[in-house]
């Protein structure tokens, strides 16, 4: 077997944007355009391709990220769908974990709203190639320009525009390319735009773009010495110069280009797929993933290349009621055939891949063998779950696993009569194992199911999956915060679990220094012993001890993060020592310790973004500051109608914001929330939530 597109061929892409900027209309018309759909569909009737859960389809976001494949120009594009609401940033993480280059789509009238900065900002962090596309050019109020400056001032991104808008508004009528000195213009008689012509730039606009492409050959010179020394003696690069330099600044990060268009009215899309190819990077531009094998401990890499080993990263679980669970994932080197046996490397559990498929926009495909760059999805994988590596076993690798955030909101479901009970637990354990940030445990003391998750809206949506897919119906209580307790002071405390009245007695013994440690550090445990005053079998079971009693402080119950704890002594017996001792003693010692280290309650605290209308500023700044909200900065938005209030609020006092915000603001003010940090939960209302247990 060989592979029908070489790697070189491929690209690995994510469309990133705010809400309601039009990735689903863009991905859409890709997907037209690229022939695999026949029937364009409209995101307002709810039948776009990549909003494929139903209830997606009625709340017109897109949650999800599935991977969809098509092909342009001889090459095959992954579109990896990111989500745009701003509850699901692990959602974002996880699939910009797998990309090799994204677009950033940008309403030309919103320009950068809130939340496009904090995907931005995830995919700087990344390092992610990107372009640019700003859609919405037919509708009233664009901007493009305006949205250029935006870009540099607030995202500090390097735009370049390789295309200028041909009229705006209304007279919309496609673009020139700056890189090709052509027109190209749409004909309104053909409603796709399936059709269009390439023409010399008119006279009018010669001069603008002209002065904009110089500006882009300025901007290549400060990164390419070819085009720079072209421009120093005044020379023109060719068209296939200019595009080489553009593709190396650009997978290098150093260079946004930016296009634009309408998707709503078909125009601008297929250059659009041109540039993804012309400038956004193949799975070999980009630096070999790096991993750990297990068996030595030494970083190892892997380049994406078929002739490697087999690795890949699972980025995506998805279950429905009616096909089998699907494994998303990405292949990083090497290659590997359906039917075949894979290690996965994070589980320790050898597997056997029962199908290989690829998703298209309406179909699925079955492929015999996938290759280095590929991402598609396994049919028949037990014990796998979102981050996990496969591999095989002659050549373990374990890659680095994708981030979750921990939950911060959590509430107790019941089924709704006793029938639903068993299928209510299974709904809930795939439910767990497609969404990484969603948790499920039992309560010991009420017996009761606790679920939690992202935020009030993340469960709110879990609800109705749970409904709607699987037919489940269950009463929720309502939203506890997820506290946390840390402690603030330095002790010494001894743990010590002896049992010797007659036959095998229990002998364990330690001693712990127990510090605070920095925010998000959770558990440290440090083994300090010499001498084999403990011997080593029983460290680990000293480790398990500490970090299951710090499961539950002695505030009030809530699990105990950013703490040092140093084994530093403690003693054993030859003949009653046992790892059932050690752990014991590590419990009591521990707890001895935390209730001398001035225990203090955590809170999350949410970092809140509200847009509103200038004549509801007031009594939603109001509002907002009774929510012992933190005011940061109130910014002007584009065009100036409206503000943007930015600030970190305790979830705690954020229930039912949505409810609330809307009544205020007869609807107008919209608002994202996402977990921020932890913080100390003021005196007066911690001592009410320690009184209430
Ligand atoms: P998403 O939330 O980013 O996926 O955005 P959608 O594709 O769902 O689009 C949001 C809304 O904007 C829908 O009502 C679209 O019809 C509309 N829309 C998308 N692209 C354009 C465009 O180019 N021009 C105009 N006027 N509306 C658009």
């Amino acid at each position: 077997m060989t592979r029908e597109y070489p790697i070189e061929q491929t690209r690995n892409i994510g469309i990133m944007a705010h809400i309601d900027a039009g990735k689903t209309s863009i991905t859409e018309r890709i997907l037209y355009y690229t022939g695999r759909l026949y029937k364009m569909g409209k995101v307002d009737e709810g039948t776009a391709t990549m909003d494929w859960m139903s209830q997606e389809k009625e709340r017109g976001i897109t949650i999800t990220s599935a991977a969809t494949t098509c092909f342009w120009r001889n090459h095959k594009v992954n579109i990896i769908d990111t989500p745009g609401h701003v509850d699901f940033t692990a959602e974002v993480e996880r699939s910009l974990r797998v990309l090799d280059g994204a677009i950033g789509i940008f309403c030309g009238v919103g320009g950068v709203q809130p939340q496009t900065e904090t995907v931005w900002y995830q995919a700087d962090r990344y390092n992610i190639p990107r372009i640019a596309f700003v859609n919405k050019m037919d509708r009233s109020g664009t901007d493009f320009f305006s949205c250029l400056e935006e870009m540099e001032t607030k995202l500090k991104a390097n735009v370049v525009p390789i295309q200028l808008p041909l009229g705006k508004e209304d007279d919309f009528s496609g673009v020139i390319d700056l890189v090709k000195m052509k027109a190209i213009t749409y004909s309104d008689n053909q409603k796709s735009g399936a059709v269009f012509i390439e023409k010399d730039i008119s006279s009018e606009l010669i001069e603008e773009a002209n002065n904009y492409r110089a500006r882009l050959i300025e901007k290549l010179a400060e990164e390419d010495e070819i085009i720079m020394d072209k421009f120093v003696h005044s020379g023109q690069p060719t068209i296939k110069e200019i595009k080489r330099a553009l593709r190396e600044a650009t997978i290098k990060g150093k260079i946004v280009p930016v296009l634009c268009g309408t998707a709503l009215k078909n125009k601008g899309v297929q250059p659009l797929l041109d540039a993804i190819l012309d400038y956004l990077p193949s799975p070999i531009d980009i630096p070999s993933i790096k991993g750990v094998n297990p068996e030595t401990d030494r970083e190892e890499e892997r380049p994406a290349s078929e002739q490697a080993p087999f690795s890949a990263l699972v980025f995506k679980m998805v279950t429905d009621p009616y096909v089998e669970k699907l494994a998303f994932f990405r292949v990083y080197s090497g290659r590997i055939s359906a039917g075949s046996q894979i290690y996965n490397s994070t589980k320790q559990r050898r597997e056997r891949i029962a199908r290989l498929l690829q998703m298209h926009a309406n179909k699925r495909e079955d492929r015999s063998e996938v290759y280095a760059g590929d991402i598609v999805a396994a049919v028949g994988l037990k014990s796998v779950t979102t981050g996990d590596t496969l591999c095989n076993k002659e050549n373990i690798v374990v890659l680095e696993s994708i981030h979750f955030p921990d939950p911060v909101i959590s509430v107790a479901i019941e089924p709704k009569t006793s029938l639903d009970r068993e299928k209510l637990s299974l709904t809930l354990k795939k439910l767990s194992e497609e969404d990484p940030t969603f948790k499920v445990k039992i309560d010991r003391e009420t017996e009761q199911t606790i679920i939690s998750g992202m935020g009030e809206l993340h469960l709110e949506i879990l609800k109705e999956r749970m409904l709607r897919d699987f037919k489940v119906k269950a009463n929720v209580g309502k939203p506890q915060v997820a506290y946390k307790e840390t402690i603030t002071k330095s002790v010494e405390s001894e743990g010590k679990f002896v049992k010797q009245t007659g036959g095998k007695g229990q002998y364990g013994h330690v001693l712990f220094k127990i510090e605070p440690a920095p925010a998000g550090q959770g558990i440290i445990f440090e083994n300090k012993i010499i001498g084999g005053k403990i011997p080593r079998e029983f460290i680990a079971s000293t480790k398990q001890g500490v970090i299951e009693a710090a499961k539950s402080g002695v505030l009030a119950g809530y699990p105990v993060v950013d703490c040092r704890i140093v084994l530093f002594d403690g003693s054993y017996h030859e003949v009653d020592s046992s790892e059932f001792a050690f752990k014991m003693a590590a419990s009591i010692s521990f707890n001895n310790g935390l209730k001398r280290a001035q225990s203090i309650l955590l809170e999350p605290i949410m970092q809140v973004e509200v847009v509103v209308p200038e004549e509801y500023m007031g009594v939603v700044v109001g509002d907002f500051n009774s929510r012992r909200a933190k005011i940061e900065e109130i910014e002007i938005e584009q065009g100036a109608t409206r503000k943007i209030i930015k600030g970190f609020a305790p979830l705690s006092e954020m229930f039912g914001y949505a409810t609330a915000l809307r009544n205020l603001s007869q609807g107008r003010a919209t608002y994202t929330m996402e977990p921020a940090h932890y913080g100390e939960v003021p005196g007066q209302i911690a001592e009410k939530i320690i009184g209430k247990i």
